[in-house]
């Protein structure tokens, strides 16, 4: 059997499964095989026989077992991000986050990103801000591990920094000084939605539920931002397509003039906040 018909039968079998059967199976099969899908495409698809792991990949992904676990990375804004199941992966619907954060405050030196995960957000705006340096934070080690190993990966590692720190315990904050920009996709997916099983199973969950209306992390996050800001700062936020009205609200609660961006697909995404002067400032 060549690489193209193995290919083919493995499309086939993922149809039911996955909404890119074949993209997924040529993944696979490069990965496999140890090249890029460009290159397998140009130089490998009649060679035979199929490399003999090829077949086990595609029964985890079957399983639906995300293809970014599967190869153990993902690209983000252009960048290649290592990801295991302890952290989210990078979807394309945050870069507009970093697109922001790069056009809004291309003199921005200090960063914040709030739940890290892979460091996705704060690498890839570091990555385009060569002056900046940042802090990830995140609850969980796991997470953090993989940040740190993506920032040495990236050659970031002398300007980011990855912290273990939780907005939910009291004085979390205190060392961490004021920022220029705080960059934050918390969690904020409803406890009960109806997830792809590829998420719903695979996905850490602590980085996407936040209680029944998905709101409990900005509840608690947001109004804790104002003091980290410098006077001129912003803090990007993601949220949920049907979440702008409900997270604007608290973050115009926590003294914010907040402005909507919506993503690629035009969908609401990105919250920007800045302090707005006469709340909650002295001379305002
Ligand atoms: N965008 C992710 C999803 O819809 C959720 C990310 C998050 O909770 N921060 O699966």
């Amino acid at each position: 059997m060549t690489i193209a018909l193995a290919i083919r039968e493995a499309a086939d079998a993922l149809a039911g499964c996955s909404d890119t059967p074949r993209l997924d199976a040529e993944l696979l099969m490069a990965h496999m095989l140890g090249v890029s899908r460009s290159a397998m495409l140009i130089q490998h698809m009649k060679q035979s026989p199929p490399p003999p792991g090829f077949a086990s990949l595609i029964v985890r992904r079957l399983r639906h077992e995300p293809v970014a676990y599967i190869l153990g990375e993902q690209e983000f804004f252009g960048l290649t991000f290592r990801v295991t199941p302890d952290v989210l992966i990078p979807r394309g619907d945050s870069e507009v986050l970093v697109e922001m954060a790069i056009k809004a405050r291309p003199e921005a030196k200090r960063m914040l990103d709030c739940g890290t995960g892979s460091g996705a957000l704060l690498l890839a705006v570091l990555h385009g801000l060569p002056e900046a340096e940042g802090v990830g934070i995140d609850r969980s080690a796991a997470a953090l591990d993989v940040a740190a190993g993506n920032a040495a990966q990236l050659g970031l590692d002398d300007r980011a920094k990855m912290l273990p720190l939780d907005w939910h315990s009291a004085g979390w904050s205190a060392d961490l000084g004021q920022f220029d920009m705080i960059l934050a996709n918390p969690p904020y997916v409803e406890t009960d939605a109806d997830l792809a099983p590829s998420v719903r199973d695979h996905e850490p969950a602590g980085a996407l539920f936040a209680g029944a209306d998905g709101l409990d992390d900005y509840r608690v996050l947001v109004p804790q931002l104002p003091p980290l800001l410098n006077p001129n700062g912003v803090a990007l936020i993601e949220i949920g397509s049907k979440q702008a009205e409900a997270v604007s609200a608290i973050a115009e609660r926590a003294g914010f003039a907040v402005t909507l961006h919506r993503d690629l697909a035009g969908r609401p995404r990105v919250l920007m906040c800045k302090l707005s002067l006469g709340k909650g400032q002295p001379n305002g």
